[in-house]
């Protein structure tokens, strides 16, 4: 995963004072990156019958899609408060700068259908905190939470629950 790690940009004081935003976009630009990307959010769990990839809006989407394409899985989308059409539930959460609430749709899996998380990075763990609250919340088992950059400083892994988490590039 080296020449995946060289490609994250690091944005120093972003979106806020104090913050170093890891941009992936060089990442998803480059063809040979994006797939090695893939494969390795993905690799893990192809033995694992998961019947959905659940990706947290806005980044964790672009990487879920085609993690679901290679595990011949379905798509959840988990949303932002209200930018889901048909009946939700939500959970609270607070970010490393801010907080904010998270969205699934009621029906959006069946019960105990396996279901792999995917976003970007995790860093305090809130977000994928609620995304896991929100996903067994609905009758989800979570076999796993799948993402591309751990901030392991921030010890966000204590918050999933139980879900194992697989990290392509972490910092320590
Ligand atoms: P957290 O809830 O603190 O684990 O934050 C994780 C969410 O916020 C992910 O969806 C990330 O996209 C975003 N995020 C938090 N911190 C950063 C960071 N330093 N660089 C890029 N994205 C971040």
């Amino acid at each position: 995963m080296e020449n995946l790690a060289s490609l994250i940009r690091d944005i120093p004081d972003f979106p806020e004072p104090g913050i170093v935003f890891k941009d992936i976009t060089p990442v998803l630009a480059d063809s040979d990156a994006l797939a090695r990307l893939i494969d390795g959010l993905a690799s893990p769990y192809i033995e694992a019958e998961v019947g959905k990839v659940a990706g947290i809006e806005a980044r964790g989407f672009t990487l879920a899609s085609p993690v679901a394409g290679r595990l011949g899985a379905g798509f959840i989308p988990v949303r932002k408060p209200g930018k889901l059409p048909h009946e939700t539930i939500r959970e609270e959460y607070s970010l490393e700068y801010g907080t904010d609430a998270l969205e699934v749709h009621v029906d959006a899996v069946r019960p105990g259908e396996r279901v792999l998380l995917v976003d970007d990075v995790i860093a305090t763990g809130g977000t994928a905190s609620a995304a896991i609250r929100l996903l067994r919340g609905i009758g989800a088992e979570v076999v796993g939470f799948s993402v591309f950059i751990e901030l392991a400083f921030l010890r966000g892994r204590e918050l999933l629950n139980g879900v194992p988490l697989h990290a392509l590039v972490r910092y320590d």
